[in-house]
């Protein structure tokens, strides 16, 4: 099946690596890469390959990458922090979402090697 893709949209970029990004993580479905603009002391966005404009277009067109997401999130959190973690969706302009793309933020004030 062949990915859907929004030319202009910068996690379909980072996917294809198109644009550098500091990749920590990846499945057949998702990629985790460190935010550029980091809020926390780990910061990772974990992005589905495919292009939904947010989490509940992704869960209505493609539950399996859903899970997938959050199960490397859950990995992602294993590797990095000690066990603690935020796993948030910014839905929609006005809750902060600036890329419309789906993504998870893992996001945890307690990075492993503290
Ligand atoms: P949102 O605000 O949509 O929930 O989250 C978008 C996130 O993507 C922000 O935390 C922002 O810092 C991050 N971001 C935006 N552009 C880039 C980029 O080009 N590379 C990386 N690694 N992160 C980005
Ligand atoms: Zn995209």
């Amino acid at each position: 099946m062949k990915e859907k893709r929004v030319l202009d949209c910068i996690f379909c970029k980072i996917v294809n690596r198109e644009i550098p990004a500091q990749i920590v993580g990846e499945t057949a479905l998702c990629l985790a890469f460190l935010d550029v603009f980091p809020r926390q002391p780990v910061h990772i966005l974990v992005v589905p390959k495919s292009h939904h404009k947010n989490v509940a277009e992704l869960a209505a067109a493609d539950p399996a990458a859903l899970t997938d997401l959050v199960n490397l999130s859950s990995k992602m959190a294993e590797e990095f922090t000690t066990g603690d973690y935020r796993l948030t969706f910014n839905t929609g302009a006005n809750a902060g979402q600036t890329v419309f793309h789906a993504h998870g933020h893992v996001t945890s004030r307690n990075p492993k090697d503290d």
